[in-house]
């Protein structure tokens, strides 16, 4: 089947361009065995957001859902020297594994991880009044999006890019009436055409999370 051949391509680049090294493994292996949903960024994808923190030289990084911190392994991977990620997670038991997965990969001290809901961790970063983000990556719950890339504004400098995941859903965006993650999904491309501090797009992709994409925007000047 296509998805089948879309798994199939995912496995061959992973392999090719040598996506998966052994602590980026551990964070899948340890994950799973943990119990985790098997819903982190693809090693394709993962290889990008490393990529995109290098061209921004990012320094500070956002990310919002960190999961077993597949995603922010690569994305502190990708940091500029002296930089860290500050990412955001709700459960406490996904927090203890992404620990532990970042410092096998050796990453504890460019990775702070805080606990609790983003919409009330987000105000508290905001209050520390420390420096902006050079990047964002939203990846939790996809009701909260819009607001997510209003805290986003609110905390990057400009220049800043930002990052959004899950915005196709098998389609799913075409539906006006889908649940309450397509009404988030459809109300953030909305958010970045409207906002004029943000130039943004939408990229649809294949592979072994099926048929889904991600938007950028860059915070302009
Ligand atoms: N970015 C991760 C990766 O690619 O490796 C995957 C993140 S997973 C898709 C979404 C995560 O967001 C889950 O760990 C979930 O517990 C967390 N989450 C859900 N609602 C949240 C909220 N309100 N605040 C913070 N995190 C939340």
């Amino acid at each position: 089947s296509t998805h089948e051949n879309w798994t199939a391509v995912d496995s061959y680049l992973t392999s090719t361009l040598d996506l998966l090294d052994p602590a980026l493994d551990n964070a899948l292996k340890s994950s799973a065995a943990a119990g985790l949903p098997h819903i982190e960024v693809s090693a394709p994808a993962g290889r990008l957001l490393r990529l995109l923190a290098e061209l921004q030289g990012a320094r500070r990084i956002l990310e919002i859902g960190t999961l077993g911190g597949f995603s922010t392994i690569n994305l502190a991977r990708g940091l500029a020297e002296g930089g860290r990620v500050v990412t955001l997670e709700y459960d406490p038991h996904h927090a203890e594994v992404a620990a532990a997965n970042i410092e096998a990969a050796g990453l504890t001290d460019r990775v702070e991880i805080r606990i609790g809901k983003a919409l009330d961790t987000l105000p508290q970063l905001e209050l520390e009044g420390r420096e902006p983000f050079d990047l964002a990556f939203i990846d939790a719950d996809k009701q909260n999006n819009p607001n997510y890339v209003r805290w986003a504004l609110r905390l990057c400098r400009p220049g800043a890019l930002i990052v959004v995941d899950n915005v196709i859903r098998n389609g799913g965006v075409l539906d006006p009436n889908g649940d309450d993650t397509i009404q988030g999904t459809r109300a953030t491309l909305e958010l970045i055409e409207s906002e004029p501090r943000l130039l943004g797009t939408a990229v649809q992709t294949v592979g072994a999370k099926g048929w889904d994409g991600f938007a950028l925007a860059r915070v302009l000047d």
